[in-house]
């Protein structure tokens, strides 16, 4: 079969890799430049390049088939050992532990998180830089003639077989939406309308040459800060100091209300000051993004949906299936494409 993915992000690579292997011609549209979704990372080139993972900053998970993806990902050296412990900022000070929190190994990409995206993809085709506006049931079945059209920005026509819709829920209902009236997909458009996203803003600084700090990261209570990365302690320690901080939802969300996002960085670094010490408020450079799709409120508690028609082939998958995490977006990738490749053999 030609399928066709929604989404670069880890659940769609992951149903893709699968796919592909067991023989489907798999081809994945994404509408950013590379690959990872929410697990991606930003090149700051200068005196000595620098990178920043300002999506997800590292890796954790529980479950066996995640632990067999975190061991096949350090046997590739594709991540490493980061920590087990957090530290925190409460009540004006830095714990170097969080209370109560058992230790849990994290794992970090010394290359970029979105290396392990190119990872998965290589058994896959790519369209980047391609925002799928809308996906048309074209009638037939996937044995005669591909069911499904795919209609993107630049590609004048292509057809699938399948379709697999591997982005964050809103964006999948607006996808959905635009095939409904052909097909009976409302169950699934009454299930997406019920899930909506923290938001929050990635801020990334450098402040050129510093001594080494003793924390790797910190969960903060703070009207402004949820959580601060020291990406130094991530790759080998030049001497610069680089940090990554995430704001709080309500901040976010307060943030979206202004034109210029010159005034959240500013309150960051206001805040970044009063957390770590006056030095974090005067960085050399910062760049900021706007995650709208941050984290799902809460989740389904299936793996995966899909058609009830085997000749028109469309499932959903992302992390909002049963979690919201990465660990939830690979196991959500993983079902489906275990499914698939079982049914469509
Ligand atoms: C700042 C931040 C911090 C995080 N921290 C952690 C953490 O510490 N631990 C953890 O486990 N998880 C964390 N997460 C969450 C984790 O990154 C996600 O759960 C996971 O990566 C989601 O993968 P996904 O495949 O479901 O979706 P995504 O990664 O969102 O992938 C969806 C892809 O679809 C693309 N897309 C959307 N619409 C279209 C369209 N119309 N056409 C073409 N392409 C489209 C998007 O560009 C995106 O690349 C964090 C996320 C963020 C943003």
């Amino acid at each position: 079969m030609k399928i066709a993915i929604i989404g670069a992000g880890l659940s769609g690579l992951t149903a893709g890799r699968i796919l592909a292997k067991a023989g489907h011609e798999v081809v994945v549209f994404e509408k950013s430049k590379g690959y990872g979704g929410r697990m991606s990372t930003r090149r700051r080139d200068g005196a000595s390049a620098v990178l920043m993972d300002h999506g997800a900053p590292y890796l954790t998970g529980t479950s066996p088939d995640f632990r067999n993806f975190i061991d096949e990902l350090l046997e590739k050296g594709l991540i490493n050992r980061w920590t087990d412990t957090v530290s925190c900022y409460t009540e004006g000070q830095i714990l170097p532990e969080m209370p109560g929190r058992e230790p849990r190994e994290q794992y970090i990409a010394p290359d970029g998180m979105n290396g392990i995206g190119k990872y998965l993809g290589r058994w896959m085709d790519f369209y980047f830089s391609e925002k799928v506006g809308g996906i048309t049931h074209i009638g037939g079945s996937r044995i005669k003639k591909s069911p499904w059209m795919i209609n993107s920005s630049s590609i004048n026509v292509f057809e699938a077989d399948a379709v697999v819709i591997a982005t964050p829920a809103i964006q999948a209902y607006g996808l959905v939406s635009t095939a409904q009236d052909e097909l009976d997909l409302r169950k699934m458009i009454t299930v997406l309308d019920d899930i909506s996203y923290t938001s929050t803003i990635s801020f990334m600084a450098g402040y050129g040459e510093r001594n080494p700090v003793e924390w790797k990261a910190i969960v903060c209570d703070h009207p402004v800060l949820a959580w601060i990365c020291n990406e130094s302690s991530k790759r080998n320690f030049s001497g610069d100091m680089n940090i990554i901080a995430h704001s709080t939802d309500t901040f976010a969300k307060k943030m979206t209300e202004e034109d210029d996002p010159a005034i959240a960085r500013r309150q960051i670094m206001k805040a970044l000051g009063e957390v770590l010490g006056s030095w974090a408020a005067r960085p050399e450079w910062q760049q900021s993004h706007m995650w709208r799709y941050h984290l799902p409120r809460k989740h389904l508690d299936t793996p995966f949906l899909e058609s009830e028609d085997d000749l028109a082939p469309i499932a959903l998958i992302g992390d909002y299936f049963q979690g919201r995490s990465m660990e939830a977006a690979y196991l959500s990738g993983l079902r489906l494409g275990t499914h698939w490749a079982e049914k469509f053999s």
